[in-house]
């Protein structure tokens, strides 16, 4: 090194979990991956985000230290910080919350000629319940659970990833596929573009105790005409996609991809449809029950929202 040059400080690389690559949390991945890396000069931020098998995996990777962020739905943020339901004596105290992001409604999509009106329906056909590591297989669990049902309960109760379960549909291999996932989403079209298929309502009196007992849970919709085949809308619950951390992630790392995000917000909101209606001021809160991390914290102080 010259005597008078400027020390070029190490680059640090960090790491978000997303979905699968047809989800939109890959969208969100990438898109704060994007905003953070056209700063990586100022702060020397350099930000990856890979496909993952969703929530639990996510939470898990962080809290093993292999992940710095992640996507996660709030049941999931709620009770992995709890230590409850999948998380039972694992709790992971050091979970932070940073802000939440689109909603997503527990959506099962049918093929036409299943006969399949109601959640109910679904006994005794081929569903895919979804991969162990998602948001959905656990939420799924949970709703059975609710019901009390079993794997048994099923002809078939398949493990695809979120990219492999509308060709299934389309192929004939299941009659029923789920995913909690914002809208619109791309592989839900693609299933219904290549066989006639219907969204499912997801209600009854189990799903209103869900949402009355769980403040992490609330009735959703999914509007009509936004699917071939589901002109009507979908009643559903459902629950947020939120970005979380860990405490061991320290405060200027999660405070300057909280500022990219936030700083350049307009655009942020133009990558996916499902951020269209994104409000700071319900991100900052709605769906975080882990405590705000302080770099979160100190920027939204800055900015004079909290
Ligand atoms: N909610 C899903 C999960 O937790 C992911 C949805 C997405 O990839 O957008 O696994």
């Amino acid at each position: 090194m010259l005597a008078g040059t400027a020390v070029a400080a190490q680059d640090k690389f960090i790491t978000i979990g997303t979905g699968g690559q047809t989800g939109v949390y890959f969208v969100v991945g990438q898109s704060i991956c994007r905003l953070v890396n056209r700063g990586t000069a100022d702060h020397n931020l350099k930000c990856t985000a890979p496909s993952t098998g969703g929530s639990i995996a996510n939470i898990n990777a962080i809290k093993a230290g292999d992940m710095d962020m992640g996507v996660a739905q709030s049941d999931w943020q709620f009770h992995a910080f709890n230590g409850s339901s999948q998380f039972e004596g694992d709790a992971f105290e050091g979970e932070r919350a940073v802000f939440s992001v689109h909603g997503e409604p527990f959506t099962v999509i049918a093929r036409a000629d299943a006969g399949i009106t109601s959640f109910a329906d679904l006994k005794g056909k081929r569903v895919n319940i979804g991969n162990p590591g998602s948001g959905q297989r656990a939420t799924m669990e949970v709703v059975m659970d609710a019901l009390g049902w079993t794997l048994d309960d099923f002809a078939l109760a398949s493990e695809l990833k979120p990219a492999e379960q509308a060709a299934a549909l389309g192929d004939n291999k299941v009659d029923a596929i789920i995913y909690t996932v914002g809208h619109p989403n791309g592989s839900i079209q693609e299933a219904v573009s290549t066989v006639d298929a219907v969204l499912v309502p997801v209600t009854g009196p189990e799903i209103d105790q869900l949402i009355a007992d769980n403040p992490f849970y609330a009735a959703a919709t999914v509007p009509g005409g936004m699917y071939k085949g589901s002109d009507n809308d979908t009643s559903t619950f459902g629950v947020k996609a939120t970005f979380v951390t860990a405490d061991t992630v320290d405060e200027d790392t999660v405070y300057q991809v909280v500022k990219a995000v936030f700083d350049n917000f307009d655009r942020f909101k133009k990558l996916h449809p499902a951020f269209a209606n994104l409000k700071e001021e319900e991100m900052i809160k709605d769906g975080l029950s882990a405590p705000l991390h302080p770099g979160a914290a100190k920027y939204y102080a800055e900015r004079g929202w909290m």
